[in-house]
């Protein structure tokens, strides 16, 4: 996870090193390397532009320290930065004061929504909850079941259409979910919605039908964040087709530059509540700027 960051940001503190305090021209030059840094990183520009006029302003102001020699307060500096630019504090889920909860999923096919759903579930299930988890995406013929086979392995109870009644109307199936639940006793309900390959007039559609007839507490943005810029431009649609309150970032294990996590909660203005690592159902679990910072620049 974001090696490529990783090992880009270390070697321009180490050239630091050594100073006994820094001059502008030590600034302007660490400046602009973590500047190429970020955009190799594959981090939307504004938000690079932002994070550089930061750091600068922070470490020309910086107090000459007895703790810290300059590229450990530089380093300081640039992760505080971080965590600000990841979002700052953890946002958490919030529960409907009357039970079930209902979480919706968004977003695009591939994107490992089911798989999130799953766990999702086993991750609330371990904490107490009792979650429901509902096959509304009825677009894909393989959906269901792959959803089927995610909760059996999670534990987690699936709602799911009745085989043989057609294809189904996933708003019902929604809706219906949610009555199940509270005759159930399921606290949450984790809908996961149909996504397409490509950002789709009728996928939105579907998905804003489905908000409206459930009107879940939150709405979650699942995204890949291996396909980057990508991310950030797809999150924008979502955002403006559907609306969601938080993102669940997917497949962090595979991106080695870290350009969607570092972008999009400053370009959405919304926070990053999930993070997903792995294909298992373990690998997963709520999103923390300032331990995620703190690994970029381990
Ligand atoms: P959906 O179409 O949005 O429901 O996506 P799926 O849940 O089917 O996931 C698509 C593919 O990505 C599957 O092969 C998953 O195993 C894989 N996947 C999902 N989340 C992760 C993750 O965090 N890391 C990795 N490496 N693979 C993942």
């Amino acid at each position: 996870m974001f090696e490529t960051l990783s090992d880009r940001l270390t070697t321009v503190f180490t050239s630091l090193r050594g100073k006994g305090r820094l001059s502008e021209e030590d600034i302007n030059t660490t400046a602009r390397e973590i500047r190429l840094a970020l955009l190799e990183a594959d981090v939307a520009l504004p938000v690079v532009r932002d994070f550089i006029a930061h750091v600068k302003e922070r470490a020309r102001g910086a107090e000459v320290s007895k703790a810290l020699n300059p590229a450990q307060q530089f380093i300081k500096i640039v992760n505080e930065e971080l965590v600000q630019i990841l979002g700052g504090e953890s946002r958490e889920l919030s529960f409907s004061k009357t039970p079930p909860t209902v979480i919706m999923l968004a977003g695009l096919q591939g994107s490992g929504k089911t798989t999130l759903a799953g766990k999702l579930g086993k991750w609330l299930a371990s904490e107490r909850d009792t979650p429901l988890l509902v096959a509304a995406d009825l677009q894909r013929p393989n959906a269901v079941t792959q959803l089927q086979v995610v909760g059996e392995r999670a534990e987690i109870p699936v709602f799911a259409p009745e085989p043989g009644n057609g294809v189904g109307d996933p708003v019902e199936v929604a809706r219906e979910s949610v009555e199940q639940a509270r005759r159930n006793n399921h606290n949450v309900v984790i809908i996961d919605t149909a996504g397409r390959l490509g950002v789709d007039e009728e996928m939105m559609q579907q998905a804003a039908d489905i908000r409206d007839a459930v009107q879940p507490d939150e709405i979650l943005f699942v995204v890949d964040a291996m396909i980057g810029q990508d991310a950030v431009n797809t999150a924008q649609s979502f955002l403006d087709g559907v609306g969601y309150d938080a993102v669940a970032l997917t497949k962090l294990d595979g991106d080695a530059r870290g350009g969607a996590a570092l972008s999009i909660r400053h370009i959405t203005g919304k926070p990053i509540m999930f993070a997903s690592t792995g294909e298992k159902l373990e690998d997963f679990d709520a999103f923390h700027p300032d331990r995620m910072a703190s690994r970029i620049l381990d």
